[in-house]
């Protein structure tokens, strides 16, 4: 078994094109074969700098590994479409010989049907494309692993361009070509390009080659039914992870667009996906992708994490000075579904907002501004006090204050991490904040409270 993904460098990577990495490397992994990567870039127009590194890149970050490619090497390079030019030719040079193709001098806005270049001999010294013959009857049959049997009319199909006039093959003859000279078995693809496949199944045929097991992958639409879209931000996986999401997440995620997993669970690593893909798991209609489930499942990821392991990932929103940063990171941890959510989380920590005192306000718990005012007077000595700052030795002081006091812990506590805050939510309780701020900030803020109050 040897599958392929087979990206085009043009920029960024495309959630759907992720996927079809993702699926062909599993599918690898599964079947103990191998997983080949082939730079697609005989679209000179497209070409777009430093984007084969970002390729490479890319796959790393997602922990997808390439046993075959342009910087690891194998025996089927080079895996550069644009340095194999001269095999292209010497194939349509071959159809050329065997009446499978002919060289095409019209105009490209000119219809290929109506064009009569078919049957005349023409001059190869000028410009011209090299077409695929399409026989005008009789029908092309294939199957294909997730749609099954699919039969198209052969005079439905154009006579494609496989050389264009600057000596580049397109797509649609390379892939052919080179899905054969790299011995593919599985060719695994999005679904855009199940039209195209008699195309080259006819292709496989006039060459005389095997034709691969063709695996198409459902469609990937965006909430509102629509194509996922750059503008909205869920087209990249770059956006993902711009946004924080853990490229670990991001594949899980991924994963389950298309293919249901043997077990009623959702949550797997990249190695028990490697163990567990199957071709049979992967269903033809389009999937949804849904952020709010992506989100849920990075916050599942984040959850498992411990705080060694999250904290540096954290750091780069934690922009604060003179506060334990790990503590913040604790404290946000469990509380968020992607790491941009901290900065908004966390904005107090940096400025006290500029609150209403109506925040003190809590009925439940019998807290209004008169009893906020009063307890925050009376704590502050405790606190001033108090040596050793810990949550050890922070949290036995309210506790303690709050018996003498003949009140509920609440009563104080509320009061507290409002002053502290200056917000109606906040990660963390009293204890936690006052810790992280440590004495003098406390301090302050709580005369700032009482100030207000
Ligand atoms: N170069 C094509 C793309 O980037 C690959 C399609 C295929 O896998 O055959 O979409």
């Amino acid at each position: 078994m040897r599958t392929r993904f087979a990206p085009s460098p043009t920029g960024f990577m495309h959630i759907g094109n992720l996927r079809s990495a993702l699926f062909g490397y599993l599918l690898a992994r599964k079947m103990g074969g191998v997983f080949a990567l082939r730079i697609e870039d005989t679209d000179q127009e497209r070409l777009v700098e430093g984007a084969i590194e970002k390729i490479y890149e890319t796959l790393k970050i997602a922990g997808i590994t390439h046993d075959e490619g342009p910087d690891v090497g194998g025996d089927y390079g080079p895996y550069i479409q644009s340095q194999r030019e001269n095999v292209y030719m010497k194939y349509a040079r071959q159809l050329l010989d065997g009446g499978f193709a002919y060289r095409c001098f019209c105009d490209k806005e000119d219809d290929p049907a109506d064009c009569a270049c078919q049957n005349t001999a023409g001059d190869a010294s000028q410009p011209h494309v090299i077409r695929q013959v399409i026989p005008k009857e009789g029908q092309t049959a294939f199957v294909d692993e997730v749609f099954g049997e699919i039969t198209v009319n052969n005079n439905e199909l154009e006579n494609q361009v496989l050389i264009k006039s600057d000596g580049f093959p397109t797509y649609n003859f390379a892939n052919v070509v080179d899905d054969h000279l790299m011995e593919i078995t599985h060719v695994m693809r999005g679904s855009e390009y199940l039209p195209s496949t008699p195309k080259y199944n006819l292709l496989y045929q006039a060459f005389g080659w095997e034709v691969p097991t063709y695996v198409h992958l459902p469609l990937i639409l965006s909430a509102d039914g629509g194509k996922l879209s750059k503008r909205r931000g869920d087209a990249f996986f770059e956006d993902f992870l711009e946004q924080g999401f853990l490229p670990e997440a991001i594949v899980n995620y991924i994963a389950l667009l298309g293919w249901s997993p043997p077990e009623n669970r959702e949550i797997y690593s990249l190695s028990e996906l490697e163990q567990i893909f199957s071709v049979e798991g992967l269903s033809k209609s389009p999937s949804t992708f849904d952020l709010g489930k992506l989100k849920w499942m990075n916050g599942e990821y984040l959850k498992a994490m411990c705080v060694d392991d999250f904290y540096p990932l954290a750091l780069p929103y934690l922009n604060y000075d003179n506060v334990d940063k790990k503590a913040l990171a604790t404290l946000v941890k469990d509380r968020i579904a992607v790491l941009a959510e901290i900065p908004e989380m966390m904005d107090f920590v940096a400025q006290l907002p500029d609150y209403d005192n109506q925040l003190f306000v809590n009925p439940k718990n019998k807290v209004d501004e008169a009893v906020a005012k009063d307890m925050l007077s009376k704590i502050i000595p405790q606190i001033e006090e108090l040596t050793d700052w810990t949550a050890e030795a922070i949290s036995p002081m309210i506790k303690g204050f709050a018996e003498t006091e003949g009140i509920k812990p609440a009563q104080i506590m509320w009061p507290l991490r409002c002053a502290l805050s200056g917000k109606e939510a906040s990660p963390g309780g009293a204890t936690d904040l006052l810790v992280i701020f440590g004495k003098n900030e406390s301090v302050d803020r709580i005369k700032t409270a009482i100030a207000k109050l």
